[in-house]
């Protein structure tokens, strides 16, 4: 039996990985954590019998306490809670899927009490990756990447040597709003937004691939997880999400991995990388799919990723910058207190007003997250 815990299980990740478990009966889930749906968390605790639960909400956590007194998971609430999980003896591989900066310290706890990591949480990267990644070869963790693209470079970079690699190309769908101009995004809606052509996701992703912050936020992952530089990844469109993600080697030759679009196909690699297990679903037909297309992402339009770029360039505090001040503009146009263009505005006005510190320590980065919140409140 593998054991394995899900940081942010009610979520679209979270979900997907409770199906694969319920799909391989090798694998035990012996820990979950979800921020406020103890709806949603209470019918996973009943189906797969955990030793302990989180709930970042302490409120919830104690009606949740209350609702499952008759089953033997132990409920937990608030970030202790997160880090109990986190470092829960008997787990060995902990899946971090909570959206946002919330997942940094408990990866960085289940690295430390020796987990392996599943990352769904990309934001950990982005904001912390300079700590991560000297983190989890301290203690010989593995940092197994969940994101498709990632997943597919992974599974490229499977036998090469990584001094062998010439760059990475990182594909993107180019989102429900491809081809458009900044006069059509002007009045896009957030159900326009929401409306992804390939994948289903969580909203906020679901956002920031309409804005291409999500590629950018790809990109800097991309870096951290396969110790590339920045100008060694580039980014194609590629419309029918077909190739995840490819590897060019020195000689030229270039390495894809292709699938349908279903998140359990990383989500399982991850699980149990080096083996490959069988999944249920669709296969490719080529036939059928008769073209793949490429195109070159339009950086004009789409400024979350030419901002990215160079929030990564600039390093230091300032990818948590950008990714805070995405964070806090895409929960105000969830609730439709801004327009679509808004949210690259305040990535904008924040990252300039912003003075770089390198090298930023744990503290640091929370600091500055908290005061790019600050910054952002005070003024929209
Ligand atoms: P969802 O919004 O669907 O789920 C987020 C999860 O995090 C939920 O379980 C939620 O709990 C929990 N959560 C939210 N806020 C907090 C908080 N403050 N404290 C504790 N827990 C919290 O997100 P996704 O599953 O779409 O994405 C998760 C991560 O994976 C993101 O970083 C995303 O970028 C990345 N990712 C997602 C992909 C996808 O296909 N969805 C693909 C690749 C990467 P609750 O609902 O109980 O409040």
């Amino acid at each position: 039996m593998k054991k394995i815990g899900i940081l942010g299980s009610t979520g679209s990740i979270g979900t997907q990985t409770l199906e694969v478990a319920e799909a391989n009966q090798d694998l035990e889930i012996v820990g979950l954590a979800a921020g406020r749906n103890i709806k949603l968390l209470e019918e996973q605790i009943r189906k797969f019998h955990p030793r302990m639960a989180a709930v970042m909400d302490e409120k919830a956590a104690s009606e949740l306490a209350v609702k499952i007194q008759d089953t033997n998971t132990k409920v937990v609430a608030g970030m202790d809670g997160f880090l109990q999980i986190a470092a829960m003896e008997e787990m060995e591989i902990l899946v971090t899927a909570v959206v946002g900066m919330i997942g940094i310290r408990p990866t960085m706890e289940a690295i430390c009490a020796g987990k392996d990591i599943a990352l769904a949480n990309k934001e950990t990267l982005v904001t912390a990756g300079h700590l991560i990644i000297p983190l989890a070869q301290e203690h010989r963790v593995k940092i197994l990447p969940v994101d498709s693209e990632h997943s597919a470079v992974f599974q490229c970079l499977n036998g090469e040597r990584s001094r062998e690699v010439e760059k990475l190309i990182i594909t993107a769908s180019g989102g429900p709003f491809r081809g458009k101009k900044r006069e059509f995004l002007e009045s896009v809606t957030l159900e326009d937004t929401l409306k992804h052509p390939n994948w289903v996701m969580g909203q906020k992703i679901t956002v920031d691939s309409a804005t291409l912050v999500n590629k950018g936020l790809e990109v800097m992952e991309a870096r951290w997880l396969f110790g590339v530089d920045i100008d060694h990844i580039d980014v194609v469109v590629q419309p029918q999400s077909v190739i995840h993600s490819m590897v060019e080697f020195k000689d030229g030759a270039v390495m894809a991995q292709l699938g349908t679009p279903d998140m359990k196909l990383p989500i399982q690699y991850a699980l149990y990388y080096p083996e490959r297990r069988f999944l249920a679903g669709e296969r490719l037909d080529f036939a059928r799919l008769a073209s793949i297309s490429f195109e070159a992402p339009d950086m004009n339009t789409f400024l979350g990723l030419p901002m990215a770029m160079e929030a990564a360039k600039k390093g230091g505090s300032m990818p948590t910058v950008f990714n805070a001040a995405n964070e806090r503009a895409v929960a105000k146009f969830l609730r439709r207190e801004i327009g679509f263009l808004d949210i690259y505005d305040i990535i904008r006005q924040s990252m300039d007003q912003h003075r770089v510190v390198q090298h930023p320590d744990l503290d640091t980065i929370l600091n500055t997250e908290e005061e790019t919140y600050q910054w952002i409140e005070s003024r929209w």
